[in-house]
């Protein structure tokens, strides 16, 4: 299976409710030009702590007014915008890690209980390919995981209605699927819908992003780096994509100084 990675929700400002504040205070803000919806939700939340608005607006633009709020570590006015991902074809050794994170984050995971996994596609780890035999003794895991799944279920299944099995039909379903997932690995392919604000999106980027031997890790790092990038870029002005030897992506973390 290949990772499939899509931006689903992005935040939007509404520049009219704005404003209208703005005139009621009798205040006037000057934008920047070619500013997106998330980075001047962010300069506006900053704005609001000092009110430096009109008279009070530095002349500096919306990147250089979020470079030095990130410079000050004034991060929380990050927290204000956020994104949501679907991500498909990802391993539940990898979201395993990725559900690590409590700050910013929100998931909704395909459930091995609701959902039968017969039928489940394996996630191939990098580097397995390099070793004829490494990769065959992970091709016969992987079969006979399977073939267990479906024989625990099977098996089960067959108690339906037996004492001890007597539940209600859903209860009954959960209570054997729960059993036969037990057996599945690590590699088992899922689907994760996640919700980051930016500041939690850079936290994890620098401590997830760069780390030589996870692999799968890095290029969704990489991945979800290079659309909030796209988004909003003076958000993110001290990472930067770059590629291993091997091509891989990893993320370079150089904290701002000027
Ligand atoms: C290289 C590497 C190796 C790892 N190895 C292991 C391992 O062997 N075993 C293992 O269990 N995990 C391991 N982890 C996971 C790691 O310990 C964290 O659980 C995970 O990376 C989430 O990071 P976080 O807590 O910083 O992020 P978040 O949960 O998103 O939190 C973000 C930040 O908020 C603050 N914060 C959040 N919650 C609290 C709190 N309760 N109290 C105070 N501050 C808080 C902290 O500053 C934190 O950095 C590893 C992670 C990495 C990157």
């Amino acid at each position: 299976v290949s990772v499939r990675i899509s931006l689903i929700g992005r935040p939007q400002f509404d520049i009219d409710a704005f404003l209208s504040f703005l005139l009621e205070g009798q205040m006037d803000w000057h934008r920047s030009p070619g500013a997106t919806a998330p980075e001047e939700i962010v300069e506006v939340a900053g704005r609001i702590c000092y009110m430096s608005f009109g008279s009070k607006q530095s002349p500096r633009s919306n990147t250089g007014y979020i470079r030095n709020l990130i410079k000050q570590g004034h991060e929380s006015v990050l927290e204000h915008v956020s994104w949501t991902f679907l991500l498909a074809g990802v391993s539940r050794a990898f979201t395993h890690q990725l559900v690590r994170h409590r700050a910013g984050f929100s998931f909704s995971q395909l459930s091995q209980q609701y959902h039968e996994e017969t039928e489940a596609t394996f996630v191939q780890p990098a580097h397995l390919a390099k070793s004829h035999r490494a990769l065959q003794a992970w091709q016969e895991a992987m079969v006979k995981s399977q073939e267990s799944y479906r024989v625990i279920l099977d098996s089960l299944n067959e108690l339906n209605g037996s004492p001890g099995m007597d539940l209600q039909q859903k209860e009954f379903k959960r209570a054997i699927r729960s059993a036969a997932r037990s057996v599945l690995p690590n590699a088992t392919e899922t689907t994760i819908v996640v919700t980051a604000n930016a500041r939690a999106l850079r936290h994890f980027f620098g401590i997830r992003g760069s780390i030589p031997g996870d692999v799968e890790m890095r290029e969704i790092a990489g991945a979800l780096f290079g659309l909030v990038e796209g988004e909003a870029p003076s958000l993110f002005p001290d990472f930067s994509l770059e590629r291993l030897a091997d091509g891989t992506p990893v993320l370079k973390h150089l904290p701002l100084t000027e």
